[in-house]
């Protein structure tokens, strides 16, 4: 009794503490403008002229329910139309942009998977675009006025720029590895050696591949070392396949021995098997002018006598996304007629970027020019060098106070594409007193657009290989406005 007498005034005072200060709420929630009021402001009007109507009235929600946990929070700011306009923009436009936006690649990789591998050249958008804003040919013969098949558009250029008797082309080369597998193997042995069981990234597991398709693999040799004989003494009377693969991503040093596709398509040949290489990236041209030494071009491996060669579209051929399968008549034909291609077919954007991207291969001096990719991984040191100067001089005009340097350095291919090749290389390595390296890479991340670049110990690399002419502008204004914000 004494206790409870003891506690009520204050008890009392804080109720009626608590009550004004909920009335003060109350009045503040009473004051926030309605939806309509702000559809009808200026503002709103505005909005609903330029936007879908949707994105206006959830915009106007997302600002107001935060305005009301404010108040209730005891934050409260500001409540008018006009004081919560620029915030409402800001979620109308974030609402209406595309999530899937170009952005500047400044890490130097080229085939970046992340960043969407190959850049298309003029001639493939172009073509992208006269066949798909128009109705087309693509499964029709015109002069036979009857139903064509839309892998003829591609056949000819295939066989004439890597050599094969025939050719076809699925939606990537994830798929078309699966799909030979499936055609040639279903329910029976594949012979791969244990030092090219490769996992590729994205779930692409040679060993759940082949299991996936059916076929049955059979592995021969060690992770280090594998040789003809022991190819040989796996072969039986359930074999129906030979398969090479590229070890894209990693290398194996020392110790090591594997055996060369001559001498597996010799032994294909005494015991008529086929024999399969998944190429995985795979080029069309030579590079050996350009001193890379350790990556045959497909014609090369037609010209072995491999079966069935299987490559990425959108890898070193700086083409669409697709999977290219090319080699003998008899599989090629037997492999179209495998119902997973028509699961896996190419669609007729892809199929016109492909093929312009392949006609310009026929000229083989001009593809190293307008294909973006190959300009990029073929680029002189001294090229780069120019480019980096060029950024460098621009950067600092922009942002006077950083300290900017032009330093030699090294790139890689990327995509599982030359996995033993250093690209020389020259970036813009840059710092600044005004952010953390770390900082200042999460800003320009987050820029619109965005830019990509890496760091190395406490400077912020940007690599003059992959950033483009568009590119330096953006970069520049990019840089200022981060480090202005
Ligand atoms: C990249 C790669 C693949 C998969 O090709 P996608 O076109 O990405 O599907 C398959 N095998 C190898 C060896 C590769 O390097």
């Amino acid at each position: 009794m004494v206790l409870l007498k003891a506690i009520k005034p204050i008890d009392l005072n804080f109720y009626s503490m608590v009550e004004k200060y909920m009335n003060e709420k109350q009045k503040l929630l009473s004051q926030l403008p309605s939806v309509d009021e702000i559809l009808k402001s200026g503002e709103g009007m505005k909005w609903l002229e330029t936007y879908p109507r949707r994105y206006v009235l959830n915009a106007i929600r997302h600002a107001l329910d935060a305005r009301r946990r404010e108040i209730l929070d005891g934050l409260a700011t500001g409540l008018s139309v006009e004081l919560m306009a620029a915030e409402i923009r800001r979620n109308i436009e974030k609402l209406s942009s595309y999530s899937l936006i170009p952005l500047v690649n400044a890490t130097g990789v080229v085939i970046h998977t992340n960043l969407g591998r190959s850049v298309l050249s003029e001639k493939a958008l172009e073509n992208i675009r006269r066949v798909s804003g128009s109705y087309s040919n693509l499964e029709y013969d015109i002069d036979m006025g009857k139903r064509g098949k839309r892998y003829t558009h591609i056949k000819r250029v295939l066989r004439e720029v890597t050599g094969a008797e025939d050719a076809l082309i699925v939606n990537n080369n994830a798929a078309a590895v699966l799909l030979c597998l499936n055609a040639m193997s279903r329910g029976r042995e594949v012979i791969v050696s244990r030092g090219e069981l490769v996992e590729i990234g994205g779930s692409f597991r040679m060993p759940d591949v082949m299991a996936a398709s059916g076929a049955i693999l059979h592995e021969v040799g060690t992770t280090n070392k594998t040789h003809l004989f022991d190819y040989e003494r796996a072969i039986n009377e359930n074999t129906s396949l030979i398969l090479k693969i590229h070890k894209s991503n990693f290398r194996i040093i020392g110790f090591t021995d594997e055996v060369s596709i001559e001498e597996l398509v010799k032994l294909g040949e005494r015991h008529h098997i086929p024999v399969m290489f998944d190429l995985g990236s795979g080029c069309l041209i030579d590079l050996n002018p350009f001193g890379i030494h350790n990556e045959p071009s497909v014609k090369e491996f037609v010209k072995a006598g491999v079966d069935i060669t299987t490559f990425s579209g959108d890898k070193l051929l700086g083409g669409p996304q697709g999977g290219v399968i090319v080699g003998k008549r008899e599989y090629i034909e037997k492999i179209q007629k495998n119902p997973i291609t028509r699961a896996v077919r190419i669609d007729k954007l892809t199929l016109a970027g492909f093929e312009a991207t392949l006609m310009e291969y026929i000229d083989e001096e001009k593809a190293v020019e307008t294909i973006p990719t190959l300009k990029m991984l073929l680029q002189k040191p001294g090229e780069l060098k120019k480019r980096a100067n060029v950024i460098a001089r621009r950067l600092r005009k922009e942002i006077p106070d950083a300290e900017i340097r032009v330093v030699a350095d090294t790139s890689r291919a990327g995509g599982g594409s030359l996995p033993e090749t250093d690209l020389p290389t020259y970036t813009v390595s840059l710092r600044t007193d005004k952010l953390p390296v770390n900082e200042l890479e999460e800003r320009l991340r987050k820029n619109n657009p965005p830019i990509i670049a890496r760091i190395k110990e406490d400077s912020l690399i940007i690599d003059a290989r992959t950033v483009r002419e568009k590119d330096i502008d953006i970069l520049a204004r990019g840089m200022r406005t981060v480090l202005s914000g």
